[in-house]
């Protein structure tokens, strides 16, 4: 028995033949000491519903439950894992409810209710648009935190600076709409079966007030042009979003002969907005 007087993650998973699939970005972590080390960081658990997306066999849910989390709504697409979670749902009454969905096309405004939480160990194929799908839902969002696990290189894109190689799209979406900061690594070797890449677990907090305001697909466009041709300066990589781009930056004080790599957050979003659609 393990610490929570379940059954071994591993028997579990031999008992259900929860054989891992790559298709289902299925790593599964059995170190209930890495797993608590994850729930923790989203702390305090118990005010909050804590939304976990892809549970698995369940080993970060149970780690959720024993670090005091009151209630859990865990969805998973792999029916095959329904069986060990119910058994999870049994041994801690009424905290634990799981909805057999895919993440990518959940209605979560429906589904979950009052102050939420989303901790989870994301699978990596479909983590950054999950990320950018609940980033750009309606404003403040149903989450106030977001602890995730990402692939290290993501997680170093979510949270990168100006001036250096990982600064980008998602930099710019991530730190516009969040507070976001890398907690800690995770081994390769943690995981069953191991994934090639270090992992890396990012908490994002998000702001209240998204700041210069802009319309989200505005600045979307803006990063993306930037950003499609980043060595390129502004004055011609932002050029086929308006007709006299050189001027409109002139009036904003940022230097068209910059490149993408080299403007803050703010300053995008300043561009945004003078594109139009300050619709917040
Ligand atoms: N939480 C477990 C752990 O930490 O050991 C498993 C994490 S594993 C990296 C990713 C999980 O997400 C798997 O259980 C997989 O079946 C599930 N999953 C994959 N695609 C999904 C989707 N579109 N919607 C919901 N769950 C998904």
């Amino acid at each position: 028995m393990s610490d929570d007087g379940l059954p071994p993650l591993r028997e579990v998973i031999a008992r259900h033949g929860l054989d891992a699939r790559k298709s289902l970005g299925q790593n599964f972590l059995f170190d209930l000491n890495l797993t608590r080390r994850i729930a923790r960081s989203a702390a305090p658990l118990a005010a909050a519903t804590v939304v976990e997306i892809g549970p698995g066999p369940g080993g970060l849910t149970r780690a959720l439950l024993l670090e005091g989390a009151k209630r859990v709504v865990a969805v998973e697409k792999d029916a095959r894992a329904l069986p060990a979670l119910a058994e999870i749902a049994a041994h801690y009454p009424g905290r634990l409810t799981v909805i057999e969905a895919d993440a990518l096309r959940f209605d979560w405004q429906v589904h979950i209710e009052g102050d939420a939480k989303i901790v989870a160990n994301l699978p990596y194929n479909i983590a950054t648009p999950l990320l950018t799908g609940w980033l750009t839902s309606p404003w403040p969002p149903w989450f106030s935190s977001l602890t995730l696990m990402f692939q290290k290189e993501v997680a170093e894109r979510i949270v990168a600076a100006p001036r250096s190689e990982a600064y980008g799209r998602l930099s710019i979406i991530s730190q516009w709409c969040a507070h976001a900061r890398k907690l800690f690594d995770i081994d390769r070797r943690a995981f069953s079966p191991p994934p090639k890449i270090t992992s890396s677990v990012v908490q994002l907090t998000p702001k209240l007030l998204r700041e210069p305001s802009c319309d989200i697909a505005v600045l979307e466009k803006v990063t993306a042009a930037a950003f499609g041709q980043r060595r390129k300066m502004l004055r011609s990589s932002l050029k086929g979003l308006h007709p006299d781009m050189a001027n409109l930056l002139a009036k904003l004080g940022i230097d068209a002969n910059l490149r993408a790599e080299q403007l803050a957050v703010g300053d995008f979003a300043r561009i945004a907005q003078a594109l139009g659609g300050t619709a917040e």
